[in-house]
């Protein structure tokens, strides 16, 4: 499997693709973490709050994967804001790694007002040597603005709900401008939608003989966007990793910009305030 990497604003490289396991059971997460490792994926994501760090370390272990072909992010729960360093290591405890490659604030919470504080804790953590890359996750302009103006260190990727229905294009040009990687989170739409049956996905589709999924998927890889949709199912892995042979027209990529509704279907980041 030939998956193309970025490069970040710190220099490393992170896969475009990756399998995402929000919602996966713990006792399923090692045999699909498993599965994604076989089939070729080498980039997972996963947070303290999916509750399967432990399991997605076990299949990491069990692989015999050399660590420096894995790429694995995790991510500091809302209510660990004010105890970052300890937090992550028992994350990494969990991981059963010596580092992270890729360590993010998961929500602003703002009416916590903690979060310039979690940041630090990062910039301290990447000193440290233990997190190559660190970034931040659900961060409107507002609340990156805050970390730059108080720490000036530019986080290496802003993950995000995003999609056809919600492009987020403000925030998107506000992170290209500061060199900040876009990582899709919901790239689906969580498969909570109507979207693959839209006609600018349909078309598509059968244009290229490939499944909607797959369309959506590539919409995002020529946006530069990095994806690691959630799937249980092997199959689905392999399907989904097979949008590298094809590419969407420049008219096809329009269309697909245009079913931007402006619709989130996970919680507004300006009031999430779970801890
Ligand atoms: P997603 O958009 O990846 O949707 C997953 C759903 O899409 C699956 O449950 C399945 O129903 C469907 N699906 C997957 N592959 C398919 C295919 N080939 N054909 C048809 N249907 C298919 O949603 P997600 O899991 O919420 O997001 C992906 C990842 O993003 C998560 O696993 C997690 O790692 C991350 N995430 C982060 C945050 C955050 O706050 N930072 C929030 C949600 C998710």
């Amino acid at each position: 499997l030939q998956i193309p990497e970025i490069k970040l604003n710190d220099g490393n490289l992170i896969p475009q693709l990756g399998l995402g396991v929000f919602k996966v059971d713990p006792g399923e997460t090692e045999r699909i973490v498993t599965d994604a490792l076989e089939v070729g994926y080498r980039h997972i994501d996963t947070a303290r709050i999916y509750d399967n760090e432990a399991e997605t370390g076990r299949a990491l272990a069990a692989s015999g994967i050399p660590r420096d072909e894995l790429f694995i992010t995790t991510k500091l729960w809302n209510s660990d804001q004010e105890n970052p360093v300890a937090a992550f290591e028992q994350s990494l405890e969990r991981l059963g790694l010596d580092a992270v490659d890729l360590y993010l604030v998961h929500w602003p919470v703002p009416a916590a007002g903690t979060a310039v504080g979690a940041w630090r804790g990062l910039i301290e953590i990447i000193g440290s040597g233990r997190a190559r890359s660190i970034g931040v996750s659900n961060f409107e302009i507002e609340h990156l603005r805050e970390l730059l103006d108080e720490t000036g260190v530019v986080p290496a990727v802003n993950q995000i709900e995003l999609h056809p229905l919600h492009q987020r294009r403000e925030l998107r040009e506000f992170c290209a401008a500061h060199g900040i990687a876009i990582e899709a989170w919901g790239p689906l739409a969580q498969g909570k939608s109507d979207l693959f049956e839209r006609d600018a996905i349909t078309a598509a589709a059968a244009a290229h003989g490939k499944s909607p999924a797959q369309i959506v998927l590539r919409w995002h890889v020529q946006h530069g966007t990095i994806v690691f949709p959630k799937t249980t199912r092997r199959e689905r892995m392999v399907e989904n990793a097979a949008i590298f042979d094809f590419v969407l027209s420049d008219d096809e990529m329009a269309a697909i910009d245009a079913l931007d509704e402006q619709h989130n279907f996970g919680p507004d980041p300006r009031t999430f305030d779970v801890r």
